[in-house]
């Protein structure tokens, strides 16, 4: 909402009275699944990304180290100057992994989401956005100044009605989650595809919890449903490929179009050779054996979704490693959020605008790098302080 200075201390206090206020706590990971405050005081964490644990591993580690070589960071734009090898390396092996022509790298998925957006869909363009998508989609539908109709989620009716009566003479897209941040279920593909192609419209599908999650070998949305049809492939580097930045992967000819049109590609200096050797590092590392990356991330939510029912903790249901525990009340997810950190098990508490009202809950998220014991001491702390937060409530 549009703010005038002068009011803003007004609007701070209002947030603090509305016990809303945000504040960034330092925590340094020592390994993927574990943090240590300013205090010295560790943590088993649970709000985590970083799906597979490739933040910590040995090989990931060592492409860093090599490529410090080439400068700290890349000293500018691509176009014009910070023209990395590992970027372009990157960006081959992406478009590879995810059976495109081409990919194009920006600097984070949310500056993707804005870039893509930005740059295909302007005035007389319809974008269909699914409800729960995220906010790097809506501000992208924002900026690019197309039509934005927002469909329920998921709900291939209402899309296909919006999409029958919404007038347009220019492109129809329809953008959605490949898995969805807050809710962990994963889009119905099968569904878009049909719909994108009845009416001429193009299927962006941002992958950025789906990529190394789901489908056999960590593809993502098209690979779970073994189906191809998505058009765009959206995803980041920042989540399973354990680094920071995000990639847009689609036919040459969109790619060369976002290299030469897209604002945040082309005005902002692009992330270093460091990160762009980590990602790479991580991707081959997940293409070379995705039965030890993924296996790992299967079993353990296995284990923690089987651990948190035996102590009668519901959860929605879903196919990946984000497991929402909704709690309802905003005090309730954040008293129990608490009270678990207290003991040593950060967990994230989601309050509103991030999920609709009344649908407070925790975000929990298990990693391959999860050992069996941070899972059982996760489950003995969690069940314990469920049942006082009951009591309470
Ligand atoms: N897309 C989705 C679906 C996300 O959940 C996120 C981040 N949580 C982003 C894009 C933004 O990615 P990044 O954090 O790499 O900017």
């Amino acid at each position: 909402c549009p703010m005038k200075i002068k009011d803003i201390p007004q609007k701070l206090a209002d947030i603090r009275k509305e016990d809303r206020f945000r504040a960034v706590h330092d925590l340094r990971m020592v390994t993927a699944s574990r943090g240590v405050d300013r205090r010295g005081k560790e943590y088993i964490v649970f709000n985590s990304n970083d799906y597979l644990g490739m933040t910590h591993e040995k090989e990931v580690e060592e492409a860093a180290r090599r490529a410090v070589i080439y400068g700290t960071g890349s000293g500018g734009a691509r176009l014009t100057s910070g023209a990395v090898f590992e970027l372009s390396d990157l960006e081959k092996e992406i478009a590879h992994y995810k059976h495109k022509e081409d990919a194009v790298i920006f600097n984070t998925g949310y500056m993707t989401n804005l870039g893509v957006l930005y740059a295909l869909a302007g005035p007389g363009d319809v974008i269909f956005s699914d409800a729960l998508n995220h906010a790097s989609i809506v501000d992208g539908c924002r900026i690019s100044r197309a039509t934005i109709k927002v469909y329920p989620h998921s709900d291939m009716e209402a899309l296909e009605k919006l999409l029958r009566e919404t007038a347009c003479d220019g492109q129809r897209f329809i953008v959605t989650d490949g898995v969805f941040s807050m809710d962990g279920d994963v889009a119905d593909l099968p569904g878009l595809v049909g719909l994108k192609e009845k009416y001429g419209a193009l299927l962006i599908v941002d992958d950025a919890h789906a990529t190394g999650v789901i489908g056999d070998t960590g593809r993502g949305t098209a690979e779970y449903y073994h189906m191809e049809g998505i058009d765009l492939q959206v995803g980041t580097l920042s989540k399973s490929l354990g680094t920071e930045g995000g990639f847009a992967a689609a036919d040459r000819t969109i790619t060369d179009y976002l290299r030469n049109c897209s604002r945040p590609f082309i005005f902002s200096t692009s992330i270093s050779a460091i990160t762009g050797a980590t990602a790479l590092a991580a991707l081959k590392l997940l293409e070379g054996n995705p039965e030890k990356y993924m296996g790992a991330l299967r079993r353990n939510t296995k284990y923690m979704k089987e651990g948190l029912h035996k102590a009668g903790i519901s959860f929605l249901p879903g196919d990946t490693s984000i497991i929402p525990i909704v709690m309802g009340r905003e005090e309730a997810a954040m008293e129990y959020a608490a009270r678990c950190k207290e003991r040593g098990i950060l967990l994230s508490a989601i309050r509103p605008p991030s999920v609709p009202k009344g649908t407070s809950r925790i975000r929990l998220t298990v990693t391959a790098a999860h050992t069996r014991e941070e899972l059982d001491r996760a489950l003995e702390v969690m069940a314990e302080e469920m049942k006082s937060i009951r009591h309470v409530r």
